[in-house]
C-alpha cells in the first residue's frame, strides 16, 4: 500500500473514532441532563405546591391539612406575619387520626388525671379528624403566648378566610379554627365512614 494513502486512511480513521467518541460523550451528557430534568419535574409535580410561612414547623403541619384549607391557613398566617404577629400551628393542632383524638380525649378523664382536659371531642367529633381545623398560637421570643391580648386580630384574619373561631363559643377554645364548608360534624363523619375520601384519605367536601 502506498504510504501516503495508508497515512490518510489512518488519519481519517482516527478522526472518525474521535468524532464517534465525541458523539457518545455528548449523548451521555444529554442523557444525564434529561435524567436530572425528569427528576426535577417529578419532584415539583409530586410535591404539593404550598405557600410557605415564616415557620418551618407550620410549613410541615400545613401539609397534613385538607387541601381546601392549606392556602387559607398560610394566607392568614402570612398576613399576620406582615403585621408583626408570628403565628404557629401547634403540635397536635392539625390533622388528628381517630386514635389520636381518643388518646387526647382520655387526658384528664381516664388517664393523666393531674392534667387539664385537652379536648371535648371524641374520635370523629372533631374537625381535626378531617384535617379541616387548626390550632394556632402566637410565638414571641421563642415562646407560645397562650393568654394573648391579640387573639381578636388573629381571629379576624382566619375568619376572613371563612374559618369559625373557637373563641366565640361558650366554652372558649381560642387557639382553634375550623372550616366546615357548610357541613355539620355528623355529615363529615358520614362522608368519612362511607369512604368518600380521596387517594390520600381526605374527605370529599
Ligand atoms: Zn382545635
Amino acid at each position: 500500500m502506498d504510504v501516503g494513502i495508508a497515512r490518510l486512511w489512518w488519519v481519517q480513521a482516527a478522526k472518525a473514532k474521535q468524532n464517534d467518541k465525541g458523539l457518545h460523550l455528548m449523548n451521555r451528557w444529554q442523557y444525564i441532563l434529561a435524567a436530572i430534568g425528569a427528576i426535577a419535574i417529578l419532584g415539583i409535580t409530586n410535591k404539593d405546591l404550598i405557600m410557605d410561612t415564616w415557620d418551618r414547623f407550620t410549613n410541615r403541619r400545613i401539609r397534613n391539612l385538607h387541601p381546601i384549607i392549606r392556602d387559607k391557613v398560610s394566607g392568614a398566617i402570612n398576613r399576620l406575619d406582615r403585621m408583626g404577629i408570628k403565628v404557629r400551628i401547634t403540635k397536635d393542632g392539625h390533622f388528628r387520626s381517630f386514635e389520636l383524638q381518643d388518646e387526647l380525649y382520655a387526658i384528664g378523664r381516664t388517664k393523666d388525671l393531674h392534667l387539664p382536659k385537652v379536648t371535648n371531642a371524641r374520635a370523629g367529633e372533631s374537625w381535626h379528624n378531617y384535617a379541616l381545623a387548626v390550632d394556632v398560637v402566637e410565638i414571641k421570643n421563642g415562646k407560645a403566648l397562650w393568654s394573648n391580648p391579640r387573639w381578636e386580630i388573629i381571629a379576624r384574619e382566619f375568619e376572613r378566610e371563612g374559618f369559625e373561631w373557637g373563641g366565640r363559643w361558650t366554652r372558649k377554645d381560642r387557639p382553634h379554627f375550623q372550616f366546615r364548608n357548610g357541613l355539620s360534624i355528623s355529615q363529615a363523619k358520614n362522608i368519612y365512614l362511607n369512604g368518600q375520601r380521596d387517594a390520600r384519605g381526605f374527605i370529599l367536601v
